[in-house]
């Protein structure tokens, strides 16, 4: 059971892409999840839609199949299966075509009271398609929102097309744009530790902060998906929308409530803020890397461009210096890094606090290292602070720096909710603050769109790493010019 459960209005929720990678291994188990927990009304629907001819109960026996797969067997309880296979219904349509939109159409009879999710779990060139039928076939209601699944285009451009389109149909207030990082439990802790505490607020800052750095490292490669992949790369993939929304909850000024517009209006303050780099200071700030073969955990994996099969310069890992320009965060370097084949899988900001300014003990003392506070967002989700103590034992005062551990898993005994568990839920609540809102996603790729160009016109080749290693030597050295380290993960 998870912690406290407040039930949500009636809905119904329609999944275009049913039948996909991201409805079968995501979306439907974090939905049983909620219904085992006893969070969904009893007349919830999920209508999946998705060219294949499908009925109900072959539908069904496909999710069931992916339950079996997606969520351990003691977590699953034949009654509640029996129930969720039970609210699942299958339309087979085209978006691209006329056939099937009035079956669609006939599933809502009687039942525009209820919130209606029209949630686009499928290709974003489909995503302004959808919304002009849905809007041309009357099925949007007060009560209906539209989800969008990342990535919103490709660059500037694009990102604005798809949100033109979506935004001449629906409002700007029932549009939710989703990036899940933001419903991982411990990115809303991020916001809990600095505004719910006293303690840290005081000193988020310039005068004693050094630097902070955000790594989130993938151990899995791109396997099925080279072909997507290869038209995307870590920028577009994790930096623009994952780590952009770590570095607005860290840099964030403390929103005046937390409701959606105070947040929001907080976060695109720092997006706006961060330094748009010049082509001289992309080569300089940033490095792009691709893995080759190596062995990941001890196991051989193959490099890239054999998984692409042929050459190619995109980027499977980026590390860059960012730097936010404002008052609170002036001289405090945002150093960013992502990979696939990474040694360890962890995601953690390091907030890196100053050295003290002078030192009462002697050179046995050893070094006095500066406080480090790590927020570990993925896995064994936790905060630990590292202090200087003193070694124990008799003799001369020798200090050693000590992790002050607050791991959340032992802190709540509760299962650790899937991050889209609670924001399918705050669709349906209609509480957007976990959600992009339109000028936050442009205002995140005016910032990338120079990386992307600078890199796409530098004759300066992409950095092979070896797969299992923490990218190219160049990410080291993009610190050590600063006189700096990546903190090693706290795994
Ligand atoms: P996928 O496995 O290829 O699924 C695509 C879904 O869209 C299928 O259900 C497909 O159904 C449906 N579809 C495609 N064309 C259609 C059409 N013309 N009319 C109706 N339905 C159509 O892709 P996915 O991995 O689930 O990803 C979906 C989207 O979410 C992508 O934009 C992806 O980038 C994004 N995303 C995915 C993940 C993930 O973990 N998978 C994570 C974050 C974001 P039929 O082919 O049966 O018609």
């Amino acid at each position: 059971m998870s912690a406290q459960i407040i039930p949500v209005q009636p809905f119904d929720l329609v999944v275009f892409g049913g039948t996909g990678d991201l409805a079968l291994r995501k979306l439907l188990p974090a939905l049983y999840h909620r219904d085992a927990d006893g969070q969904l009304p009893e007349d919830a629907r999920v209508i999946a839609v998705s060219r294949q001819a499908l009925d109900d109960d072959s539908y069904r026996a496909k999710v069931a199949a992916a339950l079996a797969t997606y969520i351990s067997a003691s977590e699953t309880v034949e009654n509640t299966t029996n129930r969720f296979l039970a609210r699942l219904h299958h339309v087979t349509l085209d978006v691209k075509g006329d056939a099937g939109w009035q079956e669609l159409k006939k599933t809502f009879a009687g039942r525009d009271d209820r919130v209606r999710v029209f949630y686009l779990a499928t290709a974003p060139d489909l995503f302004g398609a959808v919304a002009k039928r849905v809007g041309e076939e009357n099925l949007i209601t007060p009560l209906t929102r539209l989800v969008l699944e990342k990535p919103i285009g490709k660059d500037l451009a694009s990102a604005r097309a798809i949100n033109d389109l979506v935004g001449s149909v629906f409002p700007e207030r029932q549009i939710f744009r989703i990036d899940h990082y933001l419903g991982k439990e411990t990115v809303q802790n991020l916001m809990a530790l600095r505004f719910a505490n006293s303690l840290f607020e005081p000193m988020w800052n310039h005068s004693l902060i050094d630097h902070v750095q955000i790594t989130v490292a993938e151990t899995v490669g791109v396997e099925s998906r080279a072909a997507y992949y290869n038209t995307s790369g870590a920028l577009r993939d994790m930096v623009q929308n994952h780590l952009l929304q770590l570095v607005c909850l860290v840099a964030m000024e403390p929103p005046s409530a937390m409701d959606a517009d105070a947040v929001r209006d907080e976060k695109l303050k720092v997006l706006k803020s961060l330094k748009v780099m010049k082509p001289a200071d992309v080569l300089r700030n940033g490095v792009r890397g691709q893995y080759k073969a190596g062995a990941v955990n001890g196991v051989a994996v193959p490099g890239f461009a054999e998984e692409v099969g042929s050459p190619t310069a995109t980027e499977t890992f980026v590390a860059l210096k960012a730097e936010v320009e404002n008052w609170r965060w002036a001289g405090v370097p945002f150093y960013l890094r992502t990979g696939k084949r990474m040694p360890h899988r962890v995601s953690e900001i390091v907030i890196q606090f100053r050295a003290i300014p002078h030192s009462a003990f002697g050179p046995d003392a050893g070094t006095i290292e500066p406080n480090r506070l790590v927020l570990r967002l993925q896995p064994d989700e936790g905060v630990q602070l590292q202090l200087m103590s003193k070694d124990p034992g008799p003799g001369g005062m020798r200090l050693k720096p000590t992790p002050l551990n607050l791991s959340f898993a032992d802190a709540f005994k509760v299962r650790w909710p899937e991050a889209y568990e609670r924001l399918l839920l705050d669709v349906v609540r209609g509480n957007a603050t976990l959600f992009m809102r339109r000028d936050e996603v442009e205002a995140a790729w005016s910032w990338a769109e120079p990386l992307l160009a600078a890199w796409e016109q530098s004759a300066e080749p992409v950095r092979f790493y070896n797969a299992g290693s923490w990218g190219p030597a160049e990410s080291a050295i993009l610190l050590a010019r600063d006189g700096r380290a990546w903190a090693d993960p706290t795994t």
